[in-house]
């Protein structure tokens, strides 16, 4: 499996204290370990993907799962539900809301989810659409086979 360098990517824990202070969270080593996974691979996890990660550190499952509910309240990190049952978080950035909004690719042969940060999708309704009746749109997921499974 290819394995993604986290060096460049990676959030500081600096980075990740400004954010809590940001928005009135105390600097907690959980909240700050969450932030720095979600940040280093600009890839959305699961909460037992996070879990994994950080459970050399000693980190227990509820705790982690209390920072991702914190921080998804803040407004840090957002919750993606990409109809697949599991509930992913990805590290909102710093950019602008228009900016952030992106769609996400699904792999359909083994579930492998990426970003596509570099991607804007947009869906004009047509004159007379029925818009309101639908409701509103929180998620542009497109599938497909990845590099991997093709
Ligand atoms: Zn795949
Ligand atoms: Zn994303």
């Amino acid at each position: 499996m290819e394995r993604v360098s986290q060096s460049k990517t990676a959030l500081s824990v600096a980075e990740a204290k400004s954010l809590l202070r940001n928005v009135k969270l105390r600097c907690t080593a959980a909240r700050i370990a969450v932030l720095q996974q979600l940040g280093g691979l600009g890839v959305p996890m699961s909460h037992g993907e996070v879990t994994d990660r950080l459970s050399q550190f000693g980190f227990d499952q509820s705790t982690i799962y209390r920072s991702l509910h914190e921080l998804s309240e803040a407004g840090i990190i957002s919750r993606l539900d990409l109809g697949d049952q599991v509930r992913r978080f990805e590290l909102r950035s710093r950019k602008s809301e228009a900016e952030f909004e992106h769609p996400h690719f699904m792999c359909v042969d083994c579930g492998k989810i990426a970003c596509l940060s570099d991607f804007s999708v947009q869906l004009k309704p047509s004159k007379g659409s029925r818009r309101r009746a639908m409701g509103e749109i929180t998620e542009i997921l497109i599938r497909g086979h990845c590099a991997t499974c093709q």
